[in-house]
């Protein structure tokens, strides 16, 4: 070392030139290792700024600032000599800025983002609520109402102008969602009526998007609900009640007498030429002038076309006609052709009295079994049998029945025809609930 008071010797312009190469070197090589640091920092650390997202890129961005602020210093401190110093300074003031130009960008875009993303927390929760309250209409409105509000504050977010139109048009969405929410709560609590009305009452509010998967699962409900009716009353549901009126649980016989052996060959004496009375009986006159003559009256004075039996009236919306056509009822079900006089029948049930086997035995032995004709009813006792009309298994309407002698081989092919009829007609049922137009 030259001692203090002497001059520097004036410098070898050579190596003055090497010694100026040098500083502009390192300065430059400093500089690839703060850019490289800095680029770890950013992007590539596992928690590296441009990861952030949204609140946490607000919260980190100052101490990544700060950080950088520090590289900067101890870029320089390491630095041999001023002359490097004054070359880097400048160069690391530049790139430093750019950087906080970037960082500042993304908190910015990240704030938006955090923003919007709030705004969507918020409408999903007022979904969920809308979900847990759905049977409460006004509470329903209210929570369609703050949705709105989010998402004119999500379509808000950023710099541009609002947009009303936008702005409008994200709020009713929001509604719809949350009102389609609540209606798709109560369909899955079953509370399909309830379901129902509240889609009629805010149809015009909802988002095409989803009125269509509402509207049809809607219509399937209906469907099911009104096929299972269908189905439903077509199953016999009514008890054998014998005369000592105990329910036995066991499904009806059809047979409107005791049981009794069947006896072959004893039937078919046939009636035709009797079938009907007179169409000028005075009383028959007066009641159709009245309009209150039955149909079973103006059969009985061959007055009507013979009635069928036919299922209730389905009311299911459909989109093809069911593959197969509907079941009918087999001749023996009906009102014979040979149907003459009938009494009317107290109830469904079978525990007629004396005066009422009288009539029926009468009636029978003179215009015969309703359905063949035949004038002998084919039991042991000699008694006919009285049939219900409409069937008690097929009178869905609840209808009041009446009384008709027939023999016991009808009356037998009557019971196996009804069972047959009700399957068929609940497989039938059973095939138009599967008929959904929307799958
Ligand atoms: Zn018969």
């Amino acid at each position: 070392m030259p001692p203090e008071s002497s001059p520097p010797p004036p410098p070898d312009p050579r190596i003055a030139r090497e010694q100026a190469i040098a500083d502009n070197t390192r300065a430059e090589s400093e500089l690839n290792r703060f850019i490289a640091t800095k680029q770890d920092a950013l992007f590539v650390a596992p928690d590296a700024f441009y990861r952030t997202q949204g609140a946490d890129a607000i919260r980190t961005a100052p101490f990544v600032l700060d950080s950088l602020s520090r590289l900067n210093e101890d870029a320089l401190d390491g630095l041999a000599n001023d002359a490097q110093r004054r070359k880097l300074g400048p160069a690391l003031d530049a790139h430093l800025q750019l950087t906080r130009d970037d960082i500042a960008r993304h908190v910015s875009e990240q704030s938006k983002v955090w923003q919007r993303q709030t705004a969507l927390d918020r409408i999903a929760l007022l979904t969920k609520e809308a979900a847990y309250r759905h049977n409460d209409d006004g509470l329903i409105d209210a929570i369609g109402t703050a949705a709105g509000s989010a998402a004119r504050a999500h379509a808000r977010v950023g710099d541009q102008p609002p947009d009303v139109e936008a702005e409008n048009a994200a709020a009713a969405k929001a509604r719809s969602g949350i009102l389609s929410a609540a209606i798709q709560a109560r369909l899955g609590a079953g509370n399909i009526s309830g379901a129902t009305a509240l889609f009629d009452r805010v149809q015009d509010q909802l988002d095409p998007t989803h009125a269509r998967p509402l509207q049809a699962q809607l219509g399937s409900e209906q469907r099911f609900d009104t096929g299972s009716a269908y189905a439903g009353a077509l199953m016999p549901v009514s008890l054998d009640t014998s005369a000592d009126g105990v329910e036995t649980g066991k499904p009806e016989i059809i047979s409107d007498a005791s049981p009794e052996p069947v006896e072959v060959g004893k039937q078919y004496a046939q009636a035709e030429d009797e079938r009907h009375k007179a169409k000028d009986d005075p009383v028959y006159l007066i009641k159709k002038l009245e309009h209150t003559a039955t149909p079973q009256d103006r059969i009985a004075h061959g007055d009507a076309p013979l009635e069928v039996v036919r299922p209730p009236p389905i009311s299911i919306p459909l989109a093809k006609s069911p593959a197969r056509a509907a079941p009918t009822p087999g001749d023996a079900i009906p009102i014979g052709k040979f149907a003459g006089e009938s009494i009317p029948a107290r109830s469904s049930k079978r525990n007629f009295n004396k005066a009422e086997r009288a009539d029926g035995n009468r009636i029978g032995y003179k215009t015969g079994c309703h359905t063949c004709g035949s004038r002998d009813p084919g039991t042991p006792s000699g008694n006919f049998y009285l049939d219900h009309q409409p069937a008690s298994r097929l009178n869905f309407a609840g209808v009041d029945q009446r009384l008709y002698p027939q023999c016991m081989t009808c009356s037998a092919r009557q019971g196996g025809q009804t069972s047959r009829y009700l399957k068929e007609a609940e497989e039938y049922a059973r095939e138009l609930l599967k008929k959904d137009p929307e799958q």
